[in-house]
């Protein structure tokens, strides 16, 4: 017979939508040697999602391509809502700006996911040798039970199937000549089965992967999932819509707007203008509805039907196109999985463990945020650098996520959906003051900034494991060895909140004056980082008290050293950047700052990136950082972020044995080398 070729790789990712991306990413920013498998044949050209969050942009930077996305994309600013006035006929009822103001340094855009997907492999490319191998997908899978707890161990064995481009290039919808997404839609019956069968037994295409970790990150469908036999809990109903990107032919005043638009009696439906001209409609199909076997027939729909419910929601204004790029339809209950992973071996992440509509644009970036939760802990623990218990708090973290964003989702659905209320008397109807009131409430949710993970090993708060609502034994911080538990000290950084994301201010390089917003020094390159609001360090008292803290930091056996492997530089492991807020003129490096804070290397000297000052620049004003972190500018404090910029503790100069227990709980020390 034919032998199997039989190899090793640390982690198995399959799927190569955005989750999958997301986590070769960190696969690749931490040196882990990674295979990232999909069944297409080609990525994604055009359509599909589109939206992309604050947060999102945020995490694409400290990668450093944001800028790609930024350019490139088309920036959305206003919101109209149009209604029905007394008469029936829809007019504009509000503008909204469509990002909050202020609550991050970049606002929402959109730009179809083929663009996002290209900055992915670009970014690949520049930091690895992990290629995504297309034409390729599971065919079984088996977990050695016995060795799940052994970091050493291989305890996955997955057999993969090579396509041939034939099979994994599907066939497109005969129904129109513009290129169209049904394939790719859940609308089709997945073929993952199929595929299996039909290429076993061929000569040469199967192989043998040996894994520590896989990621399921294969969409709705998710082949993973169903090998672990996870249940995804939710709604029975499946709301069908037709989406249509189209350059617009149109006397519509707002069509360069985000637009909600409720018609009196023909339905709803959303605007998202785009780039390169292009408009997206995205149109709930009322009178298309799932059968018996809960799937719609996907032959009634075509560009020209999704354009007829569009032309009557918009009335009296007109609209047709004569270019139309991409289009789709595809049925979305919203569901969330019971279990996010398998003995914290095997993790689903995306689509894979929830489904909404896209209403509120969030597909992607859920999907893309769950990976990146995940990716540098799958990372540092491959590496040995973080315990393994800290895999636990994936589910924990991101099951919580999914849950309110279903709930988000649901009550939104409801409000977009219905029929406008004709008065207050008629109760069947939706109130638009109540839409308007649950877009501005739903907004901060949108951004993704509102995520708020609760007390783990990883996240120093008050609060238990049962608050986590899902039963999951997360821990709170604590050393594992002696027990003790730690809180942060929320009160010192009143606008720094555990459990969230580090908000960004500018601050100036104390070496050369430049302003940088902080967050662009929060890089996705695996490391923890300790932010020292290192405060008046002009006053005699502050002097004392940092240099007391780097004394500690710095001794033999300390935690930062215990943590960092002997042979790499002290900021390998945990960087320390300080943050001062004494005049920047009154202020010398070498004078005023113990070198562990601007550490010597002998090749090249001091590092001059590692000190900032909140003080006023020269072309780009003052941010009162301190004041807008709300930290004291006497005394400062310590702040820890992950190498995900969440906020894991916060304390005094002096409390650095709750530090420690912080690290202790978390890092695995570093054996000799
Ligand atoms: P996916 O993007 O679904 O990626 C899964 C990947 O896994 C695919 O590349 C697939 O080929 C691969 N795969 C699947 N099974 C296997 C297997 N067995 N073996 C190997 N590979 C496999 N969201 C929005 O926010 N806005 C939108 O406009 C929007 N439009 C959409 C249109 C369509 C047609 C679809 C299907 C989804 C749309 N979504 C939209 C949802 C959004 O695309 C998803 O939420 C997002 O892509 C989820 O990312 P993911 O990486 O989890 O999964």
């Amino acid at each position: 017979g034919v032998v199997v070729p039989e190899s090793n790789c640390d982690v198995l990712i399959v799927g190569a939508g955005p989750a999958g991306m997301m986590m070769a990413a960190w696969m690749a920013r931490c040196g882990i040697n990674a295979r990232i498998i999909d069944k297409r044949g080609t990525k994604i050209f055009n359509g599909q999602a589109d939206g992309l969050q604050c947060r999102s942009l945020e995490i694409f930077d400290s990668f450093g391509f944001a800028d790609r996305a930024w350019k490139e994309s088309n920036h959305m600013l206003e919101m109209c809502m149009w209604n029905p006035g007394l008469d029936g006929v829809i007019r504009r009822s509000d503008r909204l700006p469509d990002t909050i103001p202020g609550i991050s340094r970049f606002t929402q855009i959109v730009l179809h996911q083929g663009r996002i997907e290209r900055f992915f492999l670009d970014h690949l490319k520049k930091y690895s040798k992990i290629e995504v191998e297309r034409g390729v997908l599971p065919e079984s899978l088996e977990i050695d039970t016995s060795k799940v707890e052994d970091n050493f161990a291989y305890p996955i064995t997955v057999k993969l199937r090579h396509l041939t481009d034939e099979e994994a290039t599907p066939e497109q919808s005969k129904a129109s000549k513009v290129e169209d997404g049904l394939f790719r839609s859940n609308l089709a019956a997945d073929d993952t089965d199929d595929l299996i069968r039909k290429s076993r037994g061929k000569e040469g295409t199967a192989e043998i992967v040996r894994a520590k970790y896989m990621v399921g990150c294969d969409g709705a469908h998710s082949w993973t999932r169903r090998q672990l036999g996870f249940e995804m809990e939710g709604e029975a109903t499946d709301y069908i819509w037709g989406v249509l990107d189209i350059i617009p032919i149109t006397d519509f005043p707002d069509i360069r707007m985000r637009c909600a638009i409720h018609s009196a009696e023909s339905g709803s439906m959303m605007v998202i203008p785009r780039e390169n001209k292009l408009v997206r409609l995205y149109i709930q199909l009322t009178e298309i509805t799932p059968d018996a076997t809960g799937r719609a027939d996907r032959s009634k729909i075509t560009p020209e039907t999704i354009l007829k419910a569009a032309q009557k929601i918009i009335s009296p204004y007109k609209i047709s196109y004569e270019y139309c790029d991409w289009w789709t339809a595809y049925q979305i209950g919203q569901r969330v999985g019971t279990q996010f992973d398998a003995h914290t071996r095997v993790f689903l992440a995306g689509d894979a463990v929830h489904t909404h509509s896209p209403k509120a644009g969030q597909g992607m970036n859920v999907s893309m945020q769950d990976a990146y939760n995940l990716g540098w802990k799958i990372g540092l623990v491959v590496k040995g650098i973080v315990q393994r218990s800290v895999l636990k708090t994936y589910q924990s973290e991101r099951r919580r996520v999914a849950q309110d964003l279903i709930e988000f989702d649901h009550r939104f659905s409801r409000l977009f959906s219905g029929r406008p209320a004709k008065d207050v008397m008629d109760e069947s109807g939706v109130s638009m003051a109540e839409f308007k009131e649950a877009f501005v409430k739903g907004n901060m949710f949108a951004s993704g900034l509102s995520v708020d993970y609760g007390a783990s090993m990883l996240v120093a708060k008050q609060g238990s494991s049962a608050e986590q609502g899902d039963g999951t034994d997360v821990s709170t911080a604590h050393n594992s060895l002696t027990g003790k538990q730690v809180v942060g000290k929320q009160e010192l950084s009143t606008n720094i909140k555990l459990g969230m994301r580090m908000p960004s201010f500018k601050v100036l390089n104390q070496s050369d004056a430049r302003p940088w917003h902080l967050q662009e020094l929060l890089k996705s390159d695996s490391r923890f980082r300790i932010i020292l609001f290192a405060g008046n360090v002009t006053s005699a008292t502050q002097k004392t008290r940092i240099k007391n803290f780097c004394v500690k930091l710095d001794a033999q056996g300390s935690f930062l050293r215990r943590f960092t492997p002997a042979s790499c530089p002290i900021d390998s492991v945990i960087e320390i950047l300080t943050l001062h807020s004494a005049k920047r003129c009154d202020v010398e490096i070498l004078r005023d700052f113990p070198e562990l804070l601007h550490p010597f290397d002998k090749q090249v000297g001091w590092d001059y990136n590692k000190i900032y000052v909140d003080d006023e620049s020269y072309h780009e004003g003052d941010n009162h950082a301190y004041e807008n972190y709300g930290v004291d500018k006497e005394r400062g404090c310590v702040v820890v972020l992950r190498p995900d910029q969440y906020v894991g503790y916060i304390g005094d100069f002096e409390d650095v044995e709750d530090l420690e227990t912080y690290f202790d709980g978390v890092l695995v020390k570093a054996t000799k080398s």
